[in-house]
């Protein structure tokens, strides 16, 4: 059966395609690079299958043509992301916080929850990875909480197709 495919345009100058043939919910396909995060292959690759395990409507998969890319600072400045929430953006993984202890894969899926469209919860519990660097570097969790992936399965359940201003955020 062929599947139906819906090419949507978005900015950048890159088509989101979904899937339409899923039976009830679509599902997007996020492609990611982490060639210019070379220190956190491995990281950045359990962080996205933490997601892919914990959500359906949306996948991210690494190579493609990349609109989530990773990079590494080592300016102290923390990691951070520039997005749009909705799918594309670019995150900086900063290896002097990692040096400080907060563990790289937590960092990961942080700043990929914050591409999927979560804010920020610092005073969050360390069972949320959007609670960030606010347990404190003995919290290492990389998985999102149940809250966390049923606000992500929600948002993306029609593919996110409202899509946000590009902001930036840690
Ligand atoms: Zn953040």
């Amino acid at each position: 059966m062929l599947a139906g495919v819906l090419a949507a345009a978005v900015p950048f100058g890159v088509q989101l395609v979904v899937d339409t043939s899923a039976h009830a919910a679509q599902v997007t396909t996020l492609y990611y690079s982490s060639s210019g995060a070379p220190d956190y292959v491995t990281q950045i690759d359990q962080a996205a299958a933490n997601w892919n395990n914990a959500v359906t409507d949306v996948r991210l998969v690494k190579g493609g043509s990349a609109t989530i890319v990773f990079h590494e600072t080592n300016d102290g400045q923390g990691s951070y992301t520039s997005t749009d929430g909705h799918g594309h953006g670019q995150i900086y993984l900063d290896r002097q916080q990692v040096a400080e202890g907060f563990a790289p894969t937590r960092i990961a899926a942080h700043e990929l929850g914050h591409n999927l469209g979560l804010p920020d919860d610092y005073s969050g519990p360390c069972s949320e990875v959007m609670s960030g660097h606010g347990p404190g570097t003995s919290c290492t969790n990389a998985v999102p909480s149940a809250a966390e992936a049923a606000q992500v399965q929600r948002d993306w359940a029609n593919a996110f197709a409202a899509v946000g201003g590009v902001r930036q955020a840690e």
